[in-house]
């Protein structure tokens, strides 16, 4: 399985915010979005390539029994991040699964152990066509849709979808990079938007652009 990085953090997006967790960041990703901040996993050499047991010795050994599969794209290594999944799930892990609104989490994700924490890729990104809102549909009420959002045209776009969606998952509204957390708050409070929780990333707060944290 290629490996990016795994290390142990507080979870710095999303409804788990705060909360001590083991990530797997996967590596390879086939989308290229304009402000990705994770390019070291999307495209180069630097992975290791990791035995599954190695894998999970490597998160017991942390002693945290909450663990967030990222990437890139972790779904791009679908079979290998399912069979990471229902060994986790075996241990009584949590999970979260970060994946973006284009490809189907194989069925070891469905279960009442795993947050699905789906992004839909706005404008600014220049990935919402690959975005399949089919997904967003899917989504249970303790999943998560996340929208990064970069200006006017972004937070238009996402209120958009989802006023035309019935989503069932929590939303999220998430700053790129941190910037304008203010005025996306005002405008979801003046558009009363009454589902939309506005977030920032807490890891970037609390170490900058840092890797591995
Ligand atoms: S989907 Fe994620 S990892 Fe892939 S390019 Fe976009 S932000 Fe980067």
């Amino acid at each position: 399985m290629k490996i990016s990085e795994i290390f142990f953090s507080l979870q710095g997006e999303g409804i788990e915010i705060g909360l001590p967790t083991v990530f797997v960041r996967l590596f390879a990703c086939d989308l290229r979005c304009s402000w990705c901040d994770t390019m070291y996993a999307v495209e180069g050499r630097d992975f290791k390539d990791m035995r599954l047991d190695d894998i999970v010795g490597e998160i017991l050994s942390y002693g945290c029994k909450r663990v967030c599969i990222t990437g890139g794209e972790p779904l791009i290594q679908a079979k290998e991040a399912a069979a990471l999944a229902e060994i986790l799930t075996r241990e009584g892990y949590s999970i979260v699964l970060e994946t973006s609104g284009h490809k189907m989490p194989p069925p070891a994700f469905w279960g009442d152990n795993t947050v699905i924490s789906m992004d839909c890729k706005c404008p600014g990104s220049g990935m919402d066509g690959r975005m399949d809102f089919g997904l967003f549909l899917m989504l249970r009420p303790g999943d998560q849709l996340k929208f990064v959002i970069g200006g006017d045209a972004d937070y238009e776009y996402a209120k958009k979808v989802i006023s035309e969606n019935e989503i069932q998952a929590n939303i999220i509204f998430q700053p790129v990079g941190g910037e304008g957390l203010g005025m996306l708050t005002e405008r979801v409070l003046a558009d009363r938007l009454e589902k939309v929780r506005v977030l920032p990333q807490l890891h970037k707060i609390l170490w900058g652009n840092k890797r591995g944290v």
